[in-house]
């Protein structure tokens, strides 16, 4: 195995200053931006759900006119290679926008719920729209993830206004002129350009519902903010991924998911591999096999930078902790002009004492360790308070599944990276604990732009009785619901509805009392 120590030291920042801030609205008046969305969600959300759908189904196609500048935007703005901009951003954003539009009218309209408990009534679920919606997204994804929140917030029927991060304005612009070309009521999507001081503006301006998307830190400060008022929030925070790779895998397809899964974007991902739990009985060879297709990453073409210099910060910090932890360098190590670093994949026992393997790198950072049965694997993949994505490579379909369902994580996934979910319109995305809460994405991300509204009607109409649980209360009353909570325990239906009419034989008197009230 070629192992270097981490001994070519940690270089201060050999970068350029950070992207510039570009504020344009950072003074804008949070209070005017609700109003005037306010005003636009009344003439939106009274249209029919397929309207909405048909203007937003131009987006696809809108987009896919426009796949070489948003492939500038990004690479200009945050520094990913240009075909990572292409696969990960322009193009998920089609399929995402073709699907979620197509689906939107199934998923969000109404709902009959059948009503064992009062079969002469009937109960129907509405979907209805928070009103304003506030959209916070992060650098990483600067065109998708914003477009993946602001998307079916606006198909479920409200206003969204959107803060992209400070660092990536122009991708948050490109969705503006894009959604512009739907034809939406003025004032319906608005981009509020600024840093997080307008974000926090932004929600004590009251909006009806937060989606944020970003680092634990500021979740924690945004929904600290939501429980003041109080509004609905959903969290989609990091992780530390880990990839599980059982005794049966295919190495070389394994060790390719792996060198790619941890350094696409430069790690920058929610869901990029962080750590990798290997079986012992391949530990050796699949290393050998990572490290070697780590150090044939181009580092001009396929690899890209730290957004800022804050984010190099995190990464000079984990890796100068792994080597005060005497962890082993299987590959790369070495920062390199431009704020990179070179793909570096971690080994030996003292990993697991390292920043690198305990919290998220969002680097080109890969920390490995050993394990000797698959329960090992559960319990060191759930040592952790993140709980965002997982996935297995094996060629036990059956074992895997078993794993699966004792793995703590929002999504997992068999023979390839969990990021590849996330360009799976279908697939509902989010995670558990420090990870956050709610979905985007899917059916259940165009439901959380909702809130439900039950309507429950009588089948027909009159001639009305009054209910027995209604006044007058007495020994009677008591004594024929006891009965009736009896019979409704029974779990044989047969027997139950035998039971149930016995008890119903007793409310007669109590329905035709001569009630006082
Ligand atoms: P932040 O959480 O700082 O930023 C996310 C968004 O929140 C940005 O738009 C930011 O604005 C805004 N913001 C910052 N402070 C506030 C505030 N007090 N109130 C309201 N909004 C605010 O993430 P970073 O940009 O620092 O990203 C770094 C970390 O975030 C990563 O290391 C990773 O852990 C996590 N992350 C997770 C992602 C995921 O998909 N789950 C995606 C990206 C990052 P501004 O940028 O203008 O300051």
């Amino acid at each position: 195995m070629a192992v270097d120590t981490l001994a070519n030291g940690i270089p201060g920042s050999q970068s350029q200053s950070a992207t510039p801030i570009v504020v344009d609205s950072a003074e804008a008046d949070s209070a005017e931006i609700m109003a005037l969305a306010r005003e636009a969600q009344r003439i939106w959300g009274a249209m029919s759900l397929p309207t909405r759908a048909r203007r937003l189904s131009r987006l696809a196609a809108n987009i896919a006119a426009s796949i070489d500048p948003i492939a500038d935007t990004i690479h200009e703005e945050n520094g990913k290679p240009r075909a990572e901009a292409v696969a990960h951003e322009a193009v998920t954003a089609i399929q995402f926008a073709r699907h979620t539009c197509h689906v939107a009218s199934a998923v969000l309209s109404a709902q009959a719920v059948p009503l064992e408990s009062h079969p002469s009534r009937s109960a129907e679920l509405v979907r209805q729209p928070f009103g304003v919606v506030l959209a916070i997204s992060p650098w990483n994804l600067p065109f998708f993830i914003p477009l993946s929140q602001v998307l079916p917030a606006l198909l479920a029927g409200n206003a969204v206004v959107l803060k992209p991060s400070e660092l990536t304005p122009d991708s948050a612009r490109l969705i503006e002129k894009l959604l512009g070309e739907c034809g939406l009521p003025e004032g319906l999507f608005q981009v509020a350009y600024g840093d997080g001081s307008l974000g926090q503006r932004l929600i004590e301006a009251q909006p009806d519902k937060v989606l944020f998307t970003g680092s634990v830190a500021t979740g924690r400060k945004v929904m600290a903010a939501c429980a003041r008022l109080p509004i609905p929030v959903s969290l989609e925070l990091g992780g530390v991924d880990a990839m599980i790779v059982r005794a049966d895998a295919d190495l070389e397809f394994t060790a390719s998911a792996a060198a790619w899964g941890a350094t696409f974007n430069a790690g920058q991902a929610c869901a990029s591999v962080e750590r990798l739990l290997v079986h012992r009985s391949i530990h050796d060879a699949l290393v050998v096999r990572i490290a070697d297709k780590m150090n044939r990453i181009d580092r001009s073409r396929e690899l890209g930078p730290a957004v800022d210099d804050k984010q190099l910060h995190v990464w000079q910090e984990h890796m100068l902790n792994a080597r005060n932890a005497g962890a082993t360098q299987a590959a790369g190590g070495t920062f390199l002009p431009g704020r990179k670093l070179e793909p570096t994949l971690l080994t030996g026992s003292q990993v697991a004492e390292t920043e690198a393997w305990r919290s998220e790198t969002f680097g080109p950072v890969l920390a490995v360790l050993p394990f000797d049965d698959d329960d090992e694997a559960i319990s060191m993949h759930n040592a952790t308070e993140y709980g965002l994505t997982a996935s297995i490579f094996t060629a036990d379909l059956d074992a895997a599944k078993a794993m699966a369902a004792k793995l703590r994580a929002g999504v997992v996934c068999v023979n390839d990276v969990a990021a590849t979910c996330y360009g799976s319109p279908e697939i509902p995305w989010g995670g558990v604990g420090l990870s956050g809460f709610g979905r985007s994405h899917g059916d259940e991300g165009l439901l959380d732009a909702t809130w439900t509204k039950v309507i429950e009607v009588p089948k027909f109409a009159g001639p009305n009785a009054k209910r027995p649980w209604w006044y007058p209360y007495g020994p009677d009353l008591e004594a024929t619901m006891s009965k009736l909570g009896r019979a409704l325990a029974v779990e044989n239906p047969v027997r139950r509805a035998v039971k149930v009419a016995k008890a119903g034989v007793s409310i007669v008197p109590l329905l035709t009392r001569n009630p006082r009230l």
